[in-house]
């Protein structure tokens, strides 16, 4: 008997002894047992990679949205405690180093047992920014060119690509957590179903659109343009607060006349000095066209989100590109 129980507890230790080791050696994932409440945790960068991973997540784990609402997450910098926070959760949901340029660095500055890093936009074909400085590229200066050439990261914002980003954020939430798989797979299905709805709502309008041109403050519907036919015009480049060139400015004046054009879009978070420049010189009103790039508390607490939003921006387009 008592051989046997002595048996038995070296077993156990053994089994102990050898979770221990795993989880000291396995990159990232520390396990759940040291984390809070067990649960899942994880650090979001901006509103939709918090929406894309909270549907998913649900009540399963805490899901943190790292850069608040109110500021415009490309001019973002985390400080030394927002690191530590992403360093200690399990996983950590960004959508591109061309949006978060400092995840890079941020990475190798962590210790290697970190959360693990999740590229939202992992395998989408990212498009080329800036199409503005074209013919300035050939006597321009290098840093010109460089930065015209950066990828644009705007993906979430066709309702397309938004799927692809889901599953990607599933497909690491269910390896870091795979006794809850069927769950997490079930969130996702649903939530993709209601993209793909969102989907089929801008293809019906569009069809309907007896013009394909729309001008935006900063260019972040390049992804949502290609998708459905249409072509943006932005007045900045790919961040909001760049300032528009005199030479451009001439060219959209040009353009909008051309056009008809009676819609300047702008943004919530941005400024929309340069959106209300415009339109005034050309006798257009401006309406807001929302990126998401932040979505207030209060927009939050109404239960409104991405889809609600993206539905909102098709009713703004609607002015432009249905003739009434
Ligand atoms: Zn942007």
């Amino acid at each position: 008997m008592r051989k046997k129980w002595s048996g038995l507890f070296m077993i156990a230790a053994c089994f102990l002894l050898v979770a221990a080791c795993g989880n000291s050696s396995s990159k990232g994932s520390s396990g759940s047992s040291d984390k809070k409440n067990g649960k899942l945790q994880v650090v979001t960068t901006f509103y939709p990679m918090y929406e894309f991973t909270k549907q998913v997540v649900k009540d399963k784990g805490d899901v943190d949205l790292l850069i608040p609402s109110s500021v415009e997450p490309h001019d973002w910098e985390p400080t030394p405690k927002d690191i530590a926070n992403i360093q200690n959760a399990d996983l950590f949901v960004y959508n591109s180093k061309y949006m978060e340029t400092w995840v890079p660095s941020a990475e190798k500055s962590m210790d290697k047992d970190h959360a693990t890093f999740v590229n939202a936009s992992k395998g989408i074909d990212l498009m080329e920014g800036s199409h503005e400085e074209e013919e300035e590229h050939e006597h321009g200066d290098e840093e010109e060119h460089e930065h015209s050439h950066e990828m644009d990261p705007h993906v979430w914002l066709s309702p397309v690509l938004a799927q692809k980003e889901v599953e990607n954020i599933t497909a690491q939430i269910v390896k870091q957590d795979p006794d809850n798989k069927e769950y997490y797979e079930k969130n996702s299905k649903e939530y993709i179903a209601k993209l793909k709805d969102l989907d089929k709502l801008y293809r019906t309008t569009v069809k309907k659109a007896s013009k394909k041109e729309f001008i935006t403050q900063h260019s972040a519907f390049s992804y949502l343009a290609k998708e459905y036919g249409l072509t943006q015009v932005p007045i900045s480049g790919l961040s909001p607060d760049q300032e528009p060139s005199a030479a451009n400015l001439a060219k959209l004046k040009t353009f909008a006349k051309k056009h008809n054009v009676k819609i300047i879009y702008f943004e919530e978070v941005a400024s929309s000095k340069v959106a209300d420049t415009l339109a005034g010189e050309i006798g257009a009103k401006t309406e807001v066209l929302n990126t998401l790039e932040g979505l207030s508390k209060e927009e939050q607490d109404k239960g409104t989100g991405y889809i609600e939003i993206m539905e909102k921006n098709l009713d703004a387009l609607k002015d432009s590109l249905l003739d009434k």
